[in-house]
């Protein structure tokens, strides 16, 4: 397909009292038209700084793109005022958050909320408006849109809150979602219910997706194509199935062994399979050499004193790591 997104080098840091955070450090990744692509890591890893980045909403100061660029059909997003970014966000670039009330406000309408889109980037009127959110709530499968279209957000369960967040990120059939976390907060049914929901319409409107998780099992199903992040770094790339059958960064396979066992009914009960020991560096002070050291299990020498660059072991796999220089 078509190339969408080109990220090069990002690097977004954090100038802080307790030093500069390299929240991302150096982060590349490509998304082709109506592709989908995950990016997973830990909390912390830089995944979330990275859409804040694409969608230009990093906090600044503290935060600021120190470098790279964004090219969004060529045009470099890094190099574009706020007031530019403002005909592109929510428009041709809509993002979806964990939390459905960081995007509605709770004192206007599902409907009203929905509409202003129509009016603010298509120019429609009001009326109109009202009867695009309707649809909208319909294509995301809201029972009763005629109804709920002149609720207030609380009125709301937190999976159709989800929906009608989606409705609200979709309204402008945007050419890239960007999804963070979508479905943290949701029960393990409804959770389904949602993916199940974006899978579809990705089909449908034929809309990239780049979907942020902590939960390589939640993007199975979606993505066609996974970036594995870690300390502000891409640590490996591949397709979803090359990626689970032949992950190689030790990293991407601890993640793999602590996917939830199948068949768990509720987040309390789910169990895994192993947890990665350790926690991630402190992004103020990373250590010299490879990142993930401390945690890994393989780690040698050369580890200790020099970063490994991404080595392409095949086709569309990448990998940072010193096991994998002889490819
Ligand atoms: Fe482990 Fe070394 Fe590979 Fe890092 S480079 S993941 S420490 S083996
Ligand atoms: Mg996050």
């Amino acid at each position: 397909g078509s190339r969408l997104l080109d990220v090069k080098n990002l690097k977004t840091w954090f100038y802080t009292f307790e030093g500069v955070a390299k929240a991302v450090n150096g982060v590349s990744y490509t998304l082709n038209k109506g592709e989908s692509l995950g990016i997973v890591g830990e909390s912390g890893c830089g995944k979330s700084v990275t859409a804040s980045s694409v969608m230009r909403i990093v906090p600044e100061p503290p935060g600021k793109i120190v470098g790279g660029k964004i090219f969004f059909h060529g045009e470099d997003l890094v190099q574009l005022s706020q007031k530019e970014m403002r005909r592109i966000r929510g428009n041709r670039i809509a993002m979806i958050f964990q939390e459905p009330m960081t995007s509605l406000n709770p004192v206007f309408t599902i409907g009203n909320q929905i509409a202003e889109m129509f009016i603010l980037h298509r120019g429609m009127s009001k009326k109109d408006g009202l009867d695009a959110a309707v649809e909208m709530l319909d294509r995301v499968q809201i029972p009763a849109p005629e109804k709920r279209v002149g609720e207030y957000p609380h009125q709301l369960s937190g999976g159709m809150r989800q929906r009608a967040m989606i409705a609200m990120a979709l309204a402008c059939d945007p050419e890239l979602l960007i999804a963070d976390e979508p479905t943290t907060a949701l029960d393990v049914t409804v959770q389904a219910q949602i993916l199940d929901l974006m899978n579809r319409l990705k089909d449908e409107l034929d809309t990239a997706i780049q979907m942020i998780t902590h939960d390589l099992g939640v993007i199975s199903e979606m993505a066609d194509r996974i970036v594995v992040m870690y300390a502000g770094r891409v640590v490996e790339e591949a397709e979803t199935v090359e990626l689970f059958q032949n992950s190689l960064h030790p990293y991407t396979r601890g993640l793999l062994h602590s996917i939830p066992i199948l068949g768990s009914r509720s987040r309390g009960e789910q169990k895994k399979l192993s947890e990665i020991k350790g926690i991630v560096p402190s992004l103020y002070g990373l250590p010299v050499g490879c990142a993930f050291r401390e945690r890994c299990s393989r780690a040698m020498k050369i580890c200790g004193e020099q970063e490994p660059p991404l080595y392409g072991v095949s086709g569309n796999h990448a990998v940072r790591c010193w096991l994998h220089q002889d490819h």
